[in-house]
């Protein structure tokens, strides 16, 4: 897919992400310096103001809740630094592939405070797929904003795996667009990586 959304490779531009029609977009192709560093909650670690990552958040865990069921939260916020640490030494689960995992410093959605790792108490990371509260997330998420960022089948467009904890609030608006179970990615939705 050929590169659609133009902005500068360096400089004082990347202090913040590229935002498209009101969504910030991090990824391979787009990423933010290391002076980006948004104010994020102490509980969940998101965005509070402004953006309410935070808020959509806490509430969609209430409802899970009112349905029996638990969320676990695992990571929100990463810092550049944190994450390029992490992707130096990339969790030895995903071998030789941490890459296609685990983003470079600067690409990371966690860097922005609008991205969140959840599981369950009965399952995390390739066995959350498995769970209640996976099948609830994907059938409900949207509602409070957040899309499973990277779809299994879609790796060619996201340029990660199927990472089936990793949901990231774009706000209901937009969530309204990918809607129950959905497959969509932000780069289609966004027209363009
Ligand atoms: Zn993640």
């Amino acid at each position: 897919m050929a590169c659609l959304l133009k902005r500068p490779a360096s400089g004082a531009a990347l202090d913040t992400p590229l935002t498209v029609n009101g969504v910030a977009l991090i990824n391979h192709q787009h990423g933010v310096s290391k002076n980006f560093t948004p104010k994020v909650s102490t509980t969940f670690r998101l965005i509070a103001e402004a953006d309410a990552a935070y808020a959509a958040y806490a509430a969609m865990v209430k409802d899970a809740k009112r349905a029996g069921l638990t969320i676990v939260w695992r990571v929100g916020y990463r810092s550049y630094a944190t994450q390029k640490a992490l992707s130096a030494n990339p969790p030895p689960q995903y071998g030789d592939d941490g890459d296609s995992y685990v983003a470079p410093p600067g690409h990371s959605e966690h860097q922005a405070g609008l991205a969140v790792d959840v599981g369950s108490p009965s399952g995390r990371g390739v066995s959350f797929p498995k769970t209640k509260e996976f099948a609830w997330l994907r059938a409900n998420s949207y509602k409070d904003g957040f899309v499973l960022r990277y779809p299994a089948g879609k790796t060619e467009i996201t340029g990660y795996h199927y990472e089936p904890w990793h949901y990231r609030y774009i706000g209901p608006d937009a969530a309204a667009a990918f809607g129950p179970t959905s497959t969509l990615t932000l780069e289609e939705y966004l027209g363009g990586p």
